[in-house]
């Protein structure tokens, strides 16, 4: 049995939702459905959950939103059409959003989760609706009425443990389920949302709880890629990967997954497929939990899965003499961070210095300059000094923990190109390793690695 979710633009247009249904009945293990919000038609469009925002927003500026409300209506509706389905289920749709902006505002953070709902809960109800119009028994579900229950976080919400086994019923019930992604509600009742992008969790939760064979999560694009198309043209697409992999990728600006979504079918040990609505037939990239079928199916011997690279970090680097002997310099120091309540993503180290990196939208020059001077008087070091404008790249693979002189081949590469290193770091799992170079020259780094990787 499986479990299928649609992104936003596999719902964005009538065309897109009649390709939906088509890979759905193509296959009668695809019991379980679950959909986004209409999506992007095209580049400049605006996605369904940020004109309903959009509209919360004005609402609670002026009591009334219905430019914005005429907007979100007019999707619907263009849908509805294409669909050739009956205007009654616009005029619904339309009674559903002023049900909730006619709801109590007082809590801003609950009244936008509720209107951010509106959008996949729409969705799939006209879906599920879509189904039974051509005969097929699909039936809507609502979350609420399922048990999938979320902590009180607006916005940024988080499955309850018990959710899994209310879920789990879903499995005795008939036909195909149609299940809205991005929000469920609290133990109270109140409705709220996952953070952005939350419909793959949605999904994987979904897959965890009636644990089907195999999570299929379908966006616009054929696979995963080795390397971000935007830097190299036509990028190699990667068939297989194990969730250790994917999840060091996706840290550093792999964007297909959401990677807090993994975590449910990860614990699970579900296989999640990635695969394009546009085109079904592509083999699409598989994401497995066993390493050894990953090493198995790389018949020509790759070491490396995949590179990636993100920028914005910043470097805190603290020397002292004699660092080493010092007990408890590293919780010192980290506690200082703690205090001004800054999250770290690597801390390379020397006998006598260590490097701190962090993203550096979390440091205004305020905060800078208070953490500058705490580390200075409550460490006594000799020298401290932050670096700005950093990238990250990443290179990852399983592969690379048995096999010998990936550091050279990465860094020479780096060299021949005429980057400057600014720190090298691997991980302590030995299936990444981690670059630091100004974001200037992170494009020329990441075109050498896939180079030296990929072409030769
Ligand atoms: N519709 C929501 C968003 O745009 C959730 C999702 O698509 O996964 O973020």
């Amino acid at each position: 049995m499986k479990v299928a979710k649609f992104g936003g633009s596999s719902v964005a247009t009538a065309e897109q939702i009649k390709k939906v249904c088509d890979i759905v009945l193509s296959d009668p293990q695809r019991k379980f459905v679950v959909v986004s919000a209409p999506g992007k038609r095209y580049k400049e469009d605006i996605k369904v959950t940020d004109l309903l925002i959009d509209c919360a927003q004005k609402y609670l500026a002026y009591g009334s939103a219905e430019k914005e409300l005429g907007l979100i209506i007019e999707r619907y509706s263009e849908i509805t059409k294409g669909l050739g389905l009956s205007e009654e289920i616009v005029n619904t749709i339309e009674a559903d959003l002023r049900q909730r902006l006619a709801m109590d505002t007082s809590d801003h953070d609950s009244f936008l989760d509720t209107l951010k709902a509106a959008g996949e809960d729409n969705c799939a109800k006209l879906i599920a609706h879509y189904l039974n119009s051509k005969g097929v028994e699909a039936h809507y579900v609502d979350p609420k009425e399922a048990g999938l229950l979320l902590s009180c976080e607006y916005g940024n919400a988080q499955v309850l443990p018990e959710s899994y086994k209310n879920l789990e019923k879903l499995r005795e019930r008939s036909g195909i389920i149609i299940f809205p992604g991005f929000f469920g509600c609290t133990p109270e009742g109140t409705i709220v949302t996952f953070p952005r992008g939350g419909s793959d969790i949605t999904g994987s939760i979904l897959a965890a709880a009636v644990k089907a064979d195999v999570y299929e999560n379908f966006t616009d694009v054929d696979s995963v890629f080795v390397a971000n198309p935007n830097i190299i043209p036509n990028p190699k697409p990667i068939s297989l990967l194990t969730y250790k992999e994917m999840r060091e990728l996706s840290y550093a600006g792999f964007s297909v997954l959401q990677s807090e979504a993994l975590a449910p079918v990860y614990h699970a040990g579900i296989p999640v497929h990635i695969m394009n609505t546009n085109n079904p037939e592509a083999p699409g990239t598989m994401i497995v939990p066993d390493k050894e079928n990953v090493h198995l199916s790389r018949k020509n011997g790759k070491t490396v899965s995949g590179i990636a690279c993100d920028n914005g970090f910043c470097s805190i680097y603290v020397s002292k003499y004699l660092m080493n002997r010092e007990i408890g310099f590293g919780r010192k120091l980290l506690h200082i961070l703690e205090d001004e309540g800054l999250s770290y993503e690597h801390i390379p180290s020397g006998i006598d210095n260590v490097s701190v990196i962090l993203k550096e939208n979390q440091l205004d020059a305020q905060k800078e300059a208070r953490v500058i001077s705490r580390i200075k008087n409550e460490l006594c070091v000799d020298d401290i000094a932050i670096e700005r404008n950093l990238a990250l790249i990443i290179i990852v693979g399983e592969g690379m923990r048995n096999t010998i002189g990936m550091a050279a081949k990465a860094t020479g590469a780096i060299a021949r190109a005429g980057v400057n290193l600014e720190m090298i770091n691997q991980g302590s799992s030995e299936i990444s390793m981690m670059f630091g170079v100004k974001d200037v020259d992170a494009e020329k780094a990441v075109k050498a690695l896939y180079k030296e990787f990929f072409e030769e």
